[in-house]
């Protein structure tokens, strides 16, 4: 039996007919750029989850960039960040001219530190970015207990992570901003690229709303330097159908992954940790095996699909060497990233194919 690691088609397929509708009403109407199809995600997306108000984008990264524009980051500046994300998790910092900053994770979540993040604090520290990996919330009390302490910005990257929520606050809304990716493959994904930047904080909203249309409040006036950071009609449209399954879908993957931790007997393997305060949205189901690669090549053999999410941590890639992290700084990251195996968990698994998966993992014998 063949288990891709991801199919989207299913769940396209089942949401065509009202996809196409709503996109050929965008056509229609001409609203391609923001518009009334982007004003009705921002409204259902801030209403659904939890939030007073949120910006569309056209990216995932691009609320990250804002993010670190209305923070003020420049050069001088350190912001620290995880070694274990997507490396867009680190690009706002560099864009603004700023310099990352890496602190190592924890084993059992593979999320930042707290304090790990404390030591790695100077006095030119002026930011974090706090990623929830995987759909998995970061220790927010005891980070945001050291970004008080140390006056810090923070960012919560929550690509991975919507619909998760902290102690019973949606993720994004305990630090000063929080952002969201809709590329496609992520929990809530758009028909191509888009991302949502929110704020509890009105007057970081507002100046995030002007950065977003090239740094303007009115036409041809651009009182700060911005960007073209505007979500299209086309997404937005799509993302109205596709957030009502939302929920739905985040239960499915819980439940995949629920039956993955009961069921996954094989000595050796690591489960990701299951924590008090916040359950994770199950965008990835990692574990660790000390045999990684060879696991990975017997579940090839039983079309099993999988990936490396991540294979090489942020300090140790090329276009970071100049930060002069050598290898053995992030000890935890590093292992992490050398035994990692992501499990397909996308909602539209069958049972048969779940039932697949768990025996086909159970029958690995290391060499
Ligand atoms: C996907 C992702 C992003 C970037 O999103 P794009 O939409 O691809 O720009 C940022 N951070 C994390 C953790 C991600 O997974």
């Amino acid at each position: 039996m063949k288990v891709p690691f991801l199919d989207l088609s299913l769940q396209h397929q089942g949401i065509r007919t009202e996809a196409l509708a709503a996109l050929t009403a965008t056509y229609d109407a001409t609203r391609f750029c923001l518009g009334k199809d982007v004003e009705d995600f921002e409204r259902n997306f801030a209403t659904m989850l939890g939030y007073p108000r949120a910006l569309g984008m056209n990216s995932g990264t691009a609320p990250l960039h804002v993010a670190c524009m209305v923070a003020g980051f420049g050069a001088g500046d350190e912001v620290i960040t995880t070694p274990f994300t997507f490396i867009s998790s680190a690009w706002g910092i560099s864009y603004t001219g700023a310099t990352p900053v890496f602190a190592d994770i924890e084993p059992g979540t593979y999320n930042l530190d707290p304090a790990k993040l404390e030591a790695a604090i100077t006095p030119r520290t002026k930011g974090v970015i706090v990623v929830h990996l995987f759909g998995q919330p970061a220790r927010m009390d005891e980070i945001m207990a050291v970004a008080k302490k140390h006056g810090l910005f923070v960012i919560e990257d929550c690509a991975q992570a919507v619909g998760a929520r902290y102690r019973g606050t949606p993720v994004g809304l305990m630090g000063d901003v929080g952002t969201f990716s809709f590329y496609p493959t992520k929990n809530l994904g758009g028909a191509g690229e888009g991302g949502m930047f929110v704020s509890a904080n009105e007057e970081l909203h507002t100046r995030a709303r002007h950065i977003r249309v090239h740094g303007s409040d009115r036409r041809y006036y651009h009182d700060v330097i911005g960007g073209n950071f505007r979500m299209d009609g086309f997404q937005a449209a799509v993302l109205n159908v596709k957030l009502p399954h939302l929920a739905a879908w985040t239960a499915r993957r819980q439940a995949i992954a629920a039956r993955y931790r009961a069921e996954i007997t094989l000595p050796g393997v690591t489960l990701p940790a299951v924590v008090d305060y916040g359950a994770s949205v199950l965008h990835q189901f990692t574990l660790t095996h000390p045999q990684r690669d060879a696991l990975r090549a017997h579940l090839a053999k039983c079309e099993v699909g999988t990936d490396l999410i991540y294979p090489v941590p942020l300090h140790l890639q090329k276009c970071y060497t100049s930060l002069g992290y050598p290898a053995g700084s992030f000890p935890v990251a590093e292992a992490i990233a050398a035994n990692c195996l992501s499990l397909p968990i996308f909602p539209e698994l069958t049972n048969a194919q779940i039932d697949h998966v768990i025996a086909s993992l159970n029958a690995f014998s290391a060499a």
